[in-house]
């Protein structure tokens, strides 16, 4: 019987803000400019090593979000928080937020209902939701319905990001985080996901968006065809050929963060579906180490590692 251990959650998370740590200081750098060996500090935000970014500060309000029995509403309200009181955060201060992300925040502050506070425009489709949502794949680890399943990951995304592109992103990866924690291979996450879109009534013209993640070739695919940008279809599909090409999770996460562009996002979305798939997995303890921990992070992924351990159904 297959267990997801609160040891497992615990370096699930360790790892992923590892990668989103390694990743900021080189954030928008153009690929093949500059080489990254481990971590480093200060580079684009002047911050010191260690130190993580908005995807690790938002999964961190998802995950107690989510302990609490919360809905959208109270995510905004955490979210809010985060913006304007520096909640959630390494240093006390916001750094490296999305433009949507930010826009939706005070959308919800003048009044919108939570669901819909993100923007709807196609130029809303920034990798701001997908950045966050990995906790909600524990939470729907055992949930066999489809649709109940689908309500959450759009819910959940639509509080900051209302385009039907971002809502299929999320899908996708929460889906896939899904079969990865179930135990499934990725090349079979990737066909079961792909099945079970077809069964969605997402507009045909949107999901073809994501052709390229399911072509079997797509392994196969040279790293100068893969875009490592914030747009969420690039992230997803930089994410997903990380994890078909890479052979270790430092690998991976080097990889990710020579890649260029939105490098701490990409490297913190293709580490949270190799530790999925990789129960066993951690990051090098001479990474790890140099991560800034406060007493909330610690907190919060010790209460949801607690609350979401359980027996695959
Ligand atoms: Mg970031």
């Amino acid at each position: 019987m297959r267990t997801i251990t609160s040891q497992q959650i615990h370096r699930f998370f360790i790892n992923a803000m590892v990668a989103d740590a390694l990743g900021v200081p080189v954030e928008f750098n153009v690929r093949d400019t500059y080489h990254v060996h481990g971590m480093t500090g200060h580079g684009t935000y002047d911050q010191p090593v260690g130190c993580w970014s908005d995807d690790s500060s938002l999964t961190l309000v998802l995950a107690e979000n989510l302990v609490h029995h919360g809905n959208p509403t109270t995510l905004m309200q955490r979210f809010v928080a985060y913006l304007q009181e520096g909640d959630y955060t390494p240093l006390g201060t916001t750094f490296d937020v999305g433009s949507s992300t930010s826009r939706a925040i005070m959308n919800f502050i003048k009044g919108k209902p939570a669901e819909q506070s993100g923007d709807r425009s196609e130029y809303d489709n920034g990798n701001g939701a997908l950045m966050r949502l990995a906790p909600l794949a524990f939470a729907l680890v055992n949930e066999p319905t489809l649709t109940a399943r689908l309500r959450q990951e759009r819910d959940y995304t639509t509080t900051t990001h209302g385009h039907q592109r971002s809502v299929i992103a999320s899908t996708i990866y929460v889906e896939l985080l899904r079969c990865l924690l179930r135990g499934v291979t990725l090349s079979a996450a990737l066909d079961t996901v792909h099945r079970l879109m077809a069964q969605c009534d997402f507009d045909r013209d949107e999901y073809d968006y994501f052709d390229r993640i399911w072509d079997p070739h797509f392994v196969q695919t040279p790293v100068t065809m893969i875009r490592s940008t914030g747009y969420v279809v690039d992230t997803l599909e930089a994410a997903t050929w990380l994890n078909l090409t890479a052979t270790s999770l430092q690998e991976l996460i080097l990889r990710a963060a020579n890649l260029g562009e939105d490098t701490d996002t990409v490297a913190q979305i293709a580490t949270c579906l190799y530790s999925a798939g990789h129960p066993d997995a951690q990051v090098p303890g001479e990474w790890s180490d140099q991560l800034i921990h406060t007493d909330e992070m610690d907190r919060i992924i010790t209460e949801f590692a607690d609350h979401f351990a359980t027996t695959i159904e």
